[in-house]
């Protein structure tokens, strides 16, 4: 690494002396400048080359600058840069025709918003309205966004600081037989159990209060624990036996990251309402939005449903979508996606796995991975503590990006989650760097 550029250090001060940032306290951070960035690779302020593992908030899921996305964009602003939601569009209805092409059943309605946390309040809303209930249920371990009632159903400590017990959410286990809630020992067991568990907390509840039942059909940020077979298909069931609108969040695991347009396809379900955002156009302008199955559709027919926003369905973040759709359509992405985790992705993990004490279990498909890190194969204790960090993860981190990696952490997790259309060299480079940093954090 080298000094910063001189454009690269105002922006790094104005940065701190203006810019407010994300979940942190402001006081202590230390920004990387990004100055330019290409596929799969990003450059810092002093010039360094680093090869983004994360997909940033893993979204860029054709990589960073891909051309069709870029100038579609750049057509767009010059045909019509913007227009009120009101309005039929050509960009936007196509957007919408592609989405619904590639949605599950008759989730064929689209209502767009500005990212996912607002896809999550209007399906719940929905939910409510069309129910006539007002609960939601969601899971431990998840993540659906950070305004207020996206916050609360959300099962990680990002939700502590905002949880005043006024918003109608109730968290139950999903499946994660690493971490077995339920002293399971085989998936099977996990399986059953989580089910028996959760149709107890719709009794205990009561399922004439609970409007709706909303899950990453892949927990992502939480920790990418793959659901067993058969555990979504009953959980669907349940659902329809209580009158429960089945929401399944596939903000992160949609458009091809798990290796299927959406990784509710694992588990052969219709969901009642998908939502969805970041691979939907790569990121590249904000947008979100909900898929409305025609039942739910039915109920807004007549009656107004009471929910806008100034820029749903905004005519640059859908020339996006259309760009990104078209593209994974042209070039394959959602095989090569799934490809790359069967061949590449997790054969290397596992080898590391195998090498590494560390390393307590690895889980994923396709461009959706994680380690999970623990002190002691035995104990499973974590290399960090829930909700927080440890010198050893800061060191693991910190030994990526020293050798031209930026790797995603959580707690005591690392995720691999690269662009889908990283080569299969620049992903066993990455590997390559992965290995040494936890070498050097386990030796030092
Ligand atoms: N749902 C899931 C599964 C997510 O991973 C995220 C963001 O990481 C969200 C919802 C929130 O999306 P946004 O940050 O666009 O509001």
């Amino acid at each position: 690494s080298a000094a910063l550029t001189a454009d690269a250090q105002r922006a790094y001060d104005l940065d701190r002396e203006h810019v407010f940032h994300s979940w942190s306290a402001q006081g202590s951070l230390d920004p990387m400048v990004v100055t330019k960035a290409e596929g799969s690779y990003l450059w810092d302020g002093a010039g360094n080359r680093l090869l983004d593992f994360t997909s940033q908030l893993v979204y860029t899921n054709l990589g960073h600058q891909h051309p069709r996305i870029v100038a579609a964009i750049q057509e767009q602003a010059a045909t019509l840069a913007t227009i009120a939601p009101g309005y039929a569009n050509g960009t936007r209805s196509e957007a919408a025709r592609l989405i619904a092409s590639h949605t599950p059943g008759d989730l064929d309605r689209i209502f767009f918003t500005n990212g996912g946390a607002d896809a999550n309040e209007h399906a719940i809303r929905m939910a409510r309205l069309h129910t006539g209930k007002h609960k939601v249920l969601s899971t431990y371990r998840s993540y659906h966004g950070g305004t207020q009632l996206a916050v609360n159903v959300t099962g990680d400590p990002r939700r502590w600081p905002s949880d005043n017990g006024s918003t109608g959410t109730v968290h139950f286990f999903g499946p994660f037989l690493y971490r077995s809630a339920f002293s399971a020992t085989t998936e099977e067991e996990e399986c059953q159990r989580a089910l028996a568990h959760l149709e107890q907390v719709i009794t205990l509840e009561g399922a004439s209060t609970i409007a709706a039942l909303i899950l990453e059909s892949i927990p992502g940020t939480a920790g990418i624990m793959m659901p067993p077979a058969g555990y979504l298909a009953r959980v669907r069931e349940l659902c329809d036996r209580h009158d429960i609108v089945l929401i399944a969040d596939e903000v992160m695991a949609g458009f091809g990251r798990a290796g299927r347009w959406f990784a509710i396809e694992h588990g052969d379900v219709v969901p009642d309402l998908l939502t969805f955002a970041k691979g939907v156009n790569s990121g590249y302008v904000p947008l979100g939005g909900v898929a409305i199955s025609e039942r739910i559709y039915r109920t807004f027919a007549a009656r107004a449903y009471p929910g806008g926003l100034t820029y749903s369905g905004h005519p640059l973040a859908c020339a996006a979508a259309v760009a990104t759709i078209e593209t994974m359509e042209d070039e394959g992405i959602v095989e090569q996606a799934d490809v790359l985790g069967r061949d590449v992705l997790g054969p290397a993990l596992r080898d590391l796995a195998a090498r590494h004490p560390w390393i307590g279990e690895v889980r994923g498909t396709g461009a959706f991975w994680a380690i999970e890190l623990v002190r002691d194969q035995e104990t499973r204790e974590p290399l960090a503590p829930y909700g927080g960090s440890s010198p050893e993860m800061a060191a693991i981190i910190a030994g990526c990006t020293r050798r031209g990696l930026i790797p995603f952490a959580n707690f005591n997790r690392i995720h691999v989650v690269p662009p889908l259309t990283i080569t299969a060299e620049e992903a066993k480079e990455g590997l390559a760097i992965l290995d040494q940093a936890l070498a050097e954090a386990h030796g030092a």
